[in-house]
């Protein structure tokens, strides 16, 4: 029977404050101390100025749904009960992260490219909270 989180994740050093936050429920990107803007995924170097000046900051947890697909047949390992919704969301930050949109239900008519979203964070174990995200309130 799969676990909860699905596949387990593996912090690297340049991840583990973005999982340590998210165990707060805090959703924390790198910024760049250089050029003044924010990267995500986490890495060693600002990918728009190449910088290693790096910092942790708290984001907004808001975005708006960017792209997504409704899966109907999950993949082996993943404990998400299907139909659900893999989403790609623009934060108001600016980078995209892919996520499921949850708390709404996964049916076309109900989900709209720019829809206002917001991050809740899914303590899938003692160790691992996974950021979500719904319809904003
Ligand atoms: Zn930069």
């Amino acid at each position: 029977m799969p676990d909860a989180a699905g596949p387990s994740i593996v912090a690297t050093p340049e991840s583990r404050p973005f999982w340590d936050a998210a165990r707060r429920h805090e959703l924390s990107l790198q910024a760049c101390r250089s050029c003044g803007r924010w990267v995500f995924y986490p890495r060693v170097a600002c990918p728009h100025c190449f910088s290693a000046d790096l910092e942790w900051r708290r984001a907004s947890g808001r975005g708006r749904l960017h792209t997504f697909t409704i899966v109907h047949r999950g993949q082996r390992g993943f404990a998400l009960p299907t139909p659900y919704v893999l989403a790609i969301v623009e934060l108001d930050e600016g980078p995209r992260l892919m996520t499921n949109l949850v708390g709404v239900e996964p049916d076309p008519v109900r989900l709209r490219f720019g829809m206002p979203v917001e991050v809740v964070f899914d303590d899938v174990s003692p160790d691992l909270a996974l950021p979500r995200f719904r319809p904003a309130q």
